[in-house]
């Protein structure tokens, strides 16, 4: 990186938003010698009660995993806690569908992680620090932007600029460098809201994922590898704000009954916390100069926890189309370069984000023929073990095309690899 006076901090790639997708890409094309800068307003949390799960967790998939372990963070962030889950259970609050899933089936040892954001955010920041090539601008934001044909000019709060080949935008689904280059999302309200929590259940989890999908949505039960539990509980806003309102003692009460004691009575709970749910996606992906990732791109319902495991993958398909150009000494931010990865992310993110929109709405209904197919096809495909070994497969990201950094061998951006 230099420092080229007038024009400022000069570099290839500029990445405002440094939360857990942001690091991925800084991390990924630092890796692979590039000039980075990355933007970002709020240091990550560095210290907390060893014993205290943080409300933010994200069940992780195989391929998350991977490129964790390819950037060199997955070891730390097993220092601190990743929590397996070998199996998943879903039913059906109506009827008597459901369906379970097996890693031992598919000759896994597990389906993914539940981990903590923090925990993944920390290794990553940790990581970035160790790259001569990367500065992290830290807190700062970007309060103004120029694109150009292919670049971008970055004014910073603290009054610094930035010349880089490329910016991309990681700052989440407020994302102000999406808005500010005036692109427009498309989507709605789920009309739901989650409620986030770390529970104590009576009997232990055994790395069971669970999730009782109920007409107002569905309640997840996220183990956590000292028996507690993380929960997601989908919900319409009213009753929201009736759930959060209650005492610990009557909340608890609830959830018991929501979970239909599959766990036994949930003794305690710590605090919770509340997000309103939508569905959202970005117009476009990319500009000249400027290219989206993670929730800045797209939103979706947490119901198959596959937001941030969409986001890496978002961060390692543009890693891939970067290194690739600035190898070929192509511009980084031209469209021609860009919209590479505009083909290989918006399909595949409207896909996934459509599946969970039909999900959501087949299991809100109570039509009752509806509510019998649905149980009936939970049924079939629970007895069916090709379409489960697919389900699995596909809910782990290790089918079809995968990005560079998603491949289990050493790194060879921009190519080969298995
Ligand atoms: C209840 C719930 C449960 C979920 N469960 C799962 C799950 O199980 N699995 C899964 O894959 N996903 C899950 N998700 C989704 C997942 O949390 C998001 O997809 C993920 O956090 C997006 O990461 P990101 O880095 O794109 O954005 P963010 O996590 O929003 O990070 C954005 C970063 O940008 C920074 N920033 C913001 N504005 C600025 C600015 N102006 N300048 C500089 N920096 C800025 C922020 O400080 C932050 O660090 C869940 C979401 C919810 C709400």
């Amino acid at each position: 990186m230099t420092d080229s006076g007038r024009r400022g901090l000069v570099c290839d790639v500029a990445i405002s938003g440094g939360g857990m997708v942001g690091c991925v890409l800084g991390c990924a094309l630092a890796q692979q010698g590039l000039q980075v800068a990355l933007v970002e307003q709020k240091e990550p949390q560095r210290d907390w009660p060893v014993e205290e799960v943080d409300l933010r967790v994200s069940a992780l998939s195989r391929a998350s995993q991977v490129m964790l372990e390819n950037l060199g963070v997955w070891e730390a962030m097993g220092r601190m806690r990743v929590s397996p889950y070998r199996r998943m259970q879903v039913w059906d609050a109506v009827g008597k569908g459901s369906i379970q899933f097996d890693a031992s089936e598919i000759g896994e040892p597990d389906l993914g992680h539940i981990v903590e954001n923090r925990v993944t955010r920390l290794a990553l920041w940790e990581r970035l620090g160790e790259f001569d090539n990367l500065e992290r601008l830290c807190p700062d934001r970007v309060v103004q932007i120029s694109l150009e044909q292919d670049g971008a000019r970055l004014e910073l709060m603290s009054g610094r600029t930035l010349q880089a080949g490329l910016l991309v935008g990681a700052e989440g689904a407020l994302s102000p460098v999406r808005d500010m280059a005036g692109i427009t999302s498309s989507g709605w309200d789920y009309d739901q809201h989650a409620i986030v929590a770390t529970v104590w259940p009576e009997i232990d989890h055994e790395a069971v994922a669970r999730q009782r999908f109920m007409p107002a949505g569905p309640l997840a039960l996220l183990p956590i590898d000292d028996g507690r539990c993380s929960i997601v509980w989908s919900t319409s806003p009213d009753e929201a704000d009736r759930l959060m309102g209650l005492e610990d003692e009557a909340f608890l009460q609830e959830l018991t009954a929501a979970s239909e004691s599959v766990l036994g009575r949930i003794t305690k709970t710590g605090p919770r916390g509340v997000f309103p749910l939508r569905l959202r996606n970005a117009d476009r992906y990319v500009m000249a100069g400027l290219a989206l990732v993670g929730d800045a791109a797209h939103g979706i319902h947490p119901l198959a926890g596959q937001g941030v495991n969409l986001g890496f993958m978002d961060a390692a398909e543009l890693a891939d189309v970067v290194v690739k150009a600035h190898r070929a000494g192509r511009s980084l931010g031209s469209l021609a370069t860009l919209r590479r990865y505009e083909r290989a992310r918006k399909g595949a993110n409207i896909a996934m984000l459509g599946a969970m929109d039909l999900f959501k709405r087949l299991f809100s209904n109570r039509n009752p023929p509806l509510t019998r197919l649905r149980n009936l096809g939970l049924g079939m495909a629970d007895v069916s073990g090709p379409i489960k070994h697919i389900i699995m497969r596909r809910a782990m990201g290790m089918t079809g095309e995968r990005p560079t950094l998603a491949r289990r061998v050493p790194w060879q951006p921009g190519g080969g690899g298995l």
